[in-house]
């Protein structure tokens, strides 16, 4: 059986090719396209934010997947399609490759490689161009198991980023690298602390605190010695100073500077009036003070922890960054839910309830959420077939046995399969119920995921 995982916008779905049904509630989808059409196609709104960070988190699910899979020999097939190129040049090479996979030795190998290139052939028909940022298709026999395998044609289209070249590989494993990249969250600040005594620096990625180094001054150890002016003395002293801000700033740029064009503001903070001397005296690389923020901050302790503090203390400067908009959103829901008659729920049974009302305003998923919902059928008694037979699986558990006849191995089938995330995203966006990813860095995060199953919702009007 061919299974094909279409991810639209990241959408996992494994839709059967030998039954041609696709997963229940997208069955009015009509012609080749499998997947509904992005939601700004269809005249709703999404910010490009949240879409953005949608096409992410769906990436990041379908690379937890990919990453794991691997065949009997070199019979996984990666193609990836850059927004440049042609689909009818990439079809042309496949059909040249699958002639030369005839000059395969073993006949399995032979057979799994060619079979894997008439599914990225049969899926590349579905698609006109490329998309916009490109198209990726993994196609072949994966392992799951003693000794067996499964067909699996999982397609990323609408990827976060651009892919940027041309791919076709046959191999063990996929190839992931270009796909892995987009994952690496992009937008940081510099952040450094320092007073005469010591000093850190690091960055914020995203929502990553990542303190690199921290440098301690011998500028207070120092002691006068016998013979040596007063005035000698104090030169001395301002000469250690000044190394140890040179130092300090050195360390600190070189570590940026990499990394200049994804830096959107370097933020300087310390408890005294060292921090503010060291920005007026361009200690900063040239380049680097360019992007200082005008503002510098007050933090208790130019250490990590003062690395910590200065990114709680600067939050309101920063408050593109994820890491508060996240805080600032678990915190109405928090509050919400303290009041008498809370417009706030949680929990996957409330939660559905709630989406399928239309009382959703805003829906929180937390990135730690995980899970596929399989839907089966059984061949021998066909339970399944008209109630949905749904069951909680993984891509690499093998399927359950029919509860009703109890057959098991090649009777029970999979009809289709979604991610957890995938179907509440959509059951909102049917709500027209905003979306928001929450991960599980900030400590209301852990909070979301831990303590209220991963889902929340601020709702329109309270439910009780
Ligand atoms: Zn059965």
């Amino acid at each position: 059986m061919v299974l094909m995982i279409c991810v639209r916008r990241g959408h996992v779905f494994i839709l059967s090719l030998e039954k041609q049904r696709t997963v229940g509630k997208h069955d009015s989808l009509e012609g080749e396209l499998k997947c509904p059409a992005p939601a700004a196609q269809k005249g709703k709104t999404m910010s490009d934010d949240a879409k953005l960070s949608a096409r992410r988190l769906r990436l990041k699910l379908a690379l937890e997947d990919l990453r794991e899979m691997k065949g009997f020999g070199t019979e996984l097939v990666t193609l990836i399609i850059p927004p440049d190129r042609q689909i009818s040049d990439a079809r042309s090479m496949l059909q040249n490759e699958h002639g030369q996979a005839a000059n395969i030795k073993s006949k399995g190998t032979r057979k799994n490689v060619q079979g894997a290139i008439e599914s990225a052939i049969s899926t590349l028909s579905r698609f006109k161009t490329p998309g916009e940022n490109g198209l990726a298709i993994f196609v072949g026999s994966i392992i799951i198991g003693n000794n067996k395998s499964r067909m699996v044609n999982i397609v990323v289209d609408e990827p976060p980023q651009s892919l940027v070249s041309f791919r076709y590989r046959c191999d063990s494993r996929f190839e992931l690298t270009q796909l892995e990249e987009m994952l690496v969250d992009k937008k940081s600040y510099a952040l450094f602390v320092i007073d005469r005594a010591e000093a850190a620096y690091g960055i914020a990625t995203g929502k990553r605190i990542h303190v690199q180094e921290h440098l301690v001054s011998n500028i207070m150890g120092k002691h006068r010695q016998g013979g040596q002016s007063a005035q000698r003395f104090e030169r001395l002293i301002e000469e250690a100073a000044h190394n140890f801000f040179k130092r300090a700033t050195e360390h600190a740029c070189s570590y940026w500077l990499p990394h200049l064009e994804n830096i959107q503001a370097v933020i300087v903070g310390g408890p005294g009036a060292t921090k503010d001397f060291v920005v007026k005296n361009e200690y900063f690389h040239h380049e680097i003070s360019k992007k200082i923020a005008k503002t510098t901050f007050d933090v208790g302790y130019s250490n990590e922890s003062g690395v910590r503090e200065l990114v709680e203390n600067a939050g309101q400067l920063m408050g593109e960054i994820e890491l508060d908009a996240e805080r600032q959103i678990m915190n109405r829901f928090l509050e919400e839910l303290v009041r008498a008659h809370p417009k706030a729920t949680y929990g996957e049974m409330m939660i559905k309830q709630a989406l399928t009302q239309g009382a959703v305003d805003t829906l929180l998923i937390s990135e730690g959420l995980r899970g596929n919902i399989v839907e089966l059928t059984c061949k021998k008694c066909g339970h399944g077939s008209e109630e949905k037979w749904e069951a909680r699986l993984s891509r690499q558990q093998e399927l359950p046995s029919c509860p009703s006849c109890d057959a098991s191995g090649d009777a029970v089938r999979e009809l289709a399969s979604y991610s957890v995330i995938d179907s509440l995203g959509q059951m909102a966006e049917e709500s027209n119920s905003q979306v928001t990813y929450i991960s599980v860095d900030t400590e209301e995060g852990a909070q979301l995921m831990h303590g209220f199953g991963g889902l929340a919702a601020i709702l329109r009007y309270p439910m009780m």
